[in-house]
């Protein structure tokens, strides 16, 4: 199997089973699935209701240590690591995972579905439209822009003013909203998945819920200073109904047969970079008590796993057993102290030999980290996701010093060379740390002032001295607190690739004051959101995007250029 072929190789190398057989499979009735050709479905939200009594699985989330700009394999991981658990050691698993925006995939990143054996299929299917769930949030999203815009102009021309005189339009509400970055052309779109739309369709948990979270949104101010709503709006019931279908989770497999859901996502920046709550409550049902639902948190720990627990688990109730913590030797040695790592640009051979004195002293952002972890009161398994150029003794040091620092265990995978077989260690491992007691606990408590949340994130977390609020900042909190906001979680905007707003960073910084900028709130979804240092809400595309690459074959109706 060396050398591994390039993700799209792999994935057209394999003949997926038909979804609606994998469907039966996983104990889905014919009527509580939407077949979206043969390698995908939708799952309806009734599946709940039927399985309502049933005990939940154990509960896996995968995150990560500070990563390069390159990725240290996460959702590789969460998807060897589901491949090992069900097609291994033969027990009931789903892996949960994001639906990757067209922005990376055109972008940079090329796709999402993993790597090497460790794939989401088809990644054609899953890297593009799927089942079309971003298009419909980008469309009542531009349904909400419509009803604001209507309003203003109603409300100029007409003669009794309506309620909302010179209504200001606040920032999500007015964008209008495209799943590709566009910086120059219309200043004003913003990218569908950093909508709060997505990340109310992340984080509901039903169709009713849906709907009150959709009325919450804040997108308009009266020019009194109040705020106004999409149910002031009267556009709610129109937005329910462009999402009706977007709700129900998607099915798709792994190269191994084991079944995915690929549902929602929300950036990871200005939202909370997880996948959704209905796909994970729909799959610990489904697994059965003595199942595994392996879910991904986005970016590195001190972000997706912090926004995990403190906004996702919050409002869905779930409790996980366990935190996988990916950490790679190549992302070690860079807070270590090696040279700068670019995407597109060979590794400087500082990664390539054998350096253990740097991965020694970067090993200080894996034991941060793992206490990030701990501080949840989770047991923490380290996932060391091996590297061809990888030396044993560079991996056995990861794994000494991983355990040094709390971890319940760390094991070495080859997932991404050899599929499922690859994390068989690391499944046993994340069984046996199931089997913990687990001393789940929130970092703050929401109704604490909103400065105060924000300070024990950065302070506990982060390893900030302290935080310092510009006077936009402040006077937002005063808005916010006085107009009833004040008591939601906090979901940051900082840079992941470091622990502070400094992504020249690396290691552990410490004595650092990290700067809050402004704070932005998503009523519906259900946070506030601070915008820390000078984080970008709308990344760009890059000077050679990978759309010059993409290309579709007319003879095979293949398409080219993901990889
Ligand atoms: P993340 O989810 O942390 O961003 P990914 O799982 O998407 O990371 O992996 C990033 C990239 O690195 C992918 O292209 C993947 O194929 C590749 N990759 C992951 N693990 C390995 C590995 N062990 N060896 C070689 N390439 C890998």
């Amino acid at each position: 199997r060396t050398p591994v072929p390039s993700d799209i190789e792999v994935s057209r190398s394999c003949v997926p089973k038909r979804i609606g057989q994998l469907a039966r499979e996983v104990g889905l009735l014919s009527e509580e699935v939407e077949l979206y050709g043969q390698t995908k479905a939708k799952v309806l939200l009734s599946t709940l209701k039927r399985l309502k009594d049933q005990p939940d699985g154990k509960y896996v989330v995968v995150t990560g240590i500070t990563p390069t700009p390159l990725g240290e394999g996460k959702s590789t991981t969460t998807i060897g690591l589901a491949q090992a658990l069900g097609a291994h050691l033969k027990l009931n698993v789903f892996a949960c995972v994001r639906q990757p925006s067209q922005g990376p995939t055109f972008g940079i990143k090329g796709g999402a579905a993993g790597g090497g054996y460790s794939q989401v299929i088809p990644m054609e299917e899953f890297n593009l439209h799927l089942t079309g769930d971003i298009h419909a949030i980008t469309a009542a999203n531009n349904l909400v822009a419509a009803a604001i815009d209507a309003r203003m102009f109603h409300e100029q021309t007409q003669s009794d003013q309506a309620l909302y005189t010179r209504l200001v339009p606040s920032i999500s509400g007015v964008r209008k909203f495209s799943d590709i970055q566009i910086r120059r052309l219309q200043a004003q779109f913003d990218i569908t998945v950093a909508s709060e739309i997505m990340a109310v369709l992340a984080l509901t948990d039903g169709l009713g819920d849906m709907r009150r979270r959709l009325g919450k949104m804040v997108v308009a101010s009266s020019k009194n200073g109040e705020p106004v709503t999409t149910d002031d709006l009267g556009v709610t019931g129109a937005l329910a109904v462009l999402m009706k279908d977007a709700v129900k989770p998607n099915l798709m497999q792994t190269l191994e047969g084991t079944p995915v859901f690929v549902h929602a996502g929300p950036f990871a920046n200005i939202a909370h970079g997880n996948s959704s709550v209905l796909a994970d409550k729909i799959a610990l049902k489904l697994v059965g008590q003595e199942g595994f639902v392996v879910t991904e948190a986005g970016f590195g720990a001190d972000i997706g796993m912090e926004k995990f627990f403190n906004i996702k688990c919050r409002y869905s109730g779930l409790r996980p057993h366990v935190v996988v913590l990916v950490a790679t030797v190549r992302a070690l040695k860079m807070h270590g102290g090696g040279p700068t790592v670019t995407a597109g640009v060979p590794l400087p051979k500082e990664y390539i030999e054998e350096n253990l004195q740097l991965l020694k002293t970067g090993c200080s952002n894996l034991g941060k980290q793992i206490q990030n972890a701990r501080t949840f009161g989770t047991p923490v398994v380290v996932a060391v996701n091996a590297f061809k150029s990888d030396t044993e003794a560079e991996l056995q040091l990861v794994i000494q010093l991983a355990k040094e620092a709390g971890a319940y265990d760390a094991v070495k995978c080859t997932h991404w060379a050899e599929g499922g077989k690859g994390a068989v260690a690391l499944a046993q491992a994340v069984q046996r740390a199931s089997q913990e007691p687990s001393n789940f606990k929130f970092l703050y408590n929401v109704e604490l002032p909103v400065v105060e949340k924000i300070r024990i994130i950065a302070q506990q977390i982060y390893g900030a001295e302290d935080i310092e609020l510009s006077p936009e900042a402040e006077q937002k909190v005063v808005v916010y607190t006085k107009q009833g906001f004040g008591n939601l979680p906090i979901c940051m905007a900082k840079t992941h690739l470091s622990l502070s707003h400094d992504p020249e960073k690396k290691g552990v910084p410490t004595g650092f004051i990290l700067p809050i900028r402004d704070i932005r709130a998503s009523v519906g979804a259900g946070f506030l959101y601070p915008l820390v240092g000078t984080m970008s809400t709308m990344p760009g595309l890059p000077t050679r995007p990978c759309f010059y690459d993409i290309d579709l074959d007319p003879v095979s109706e293949q398409v080219n250029g993901l990889f």
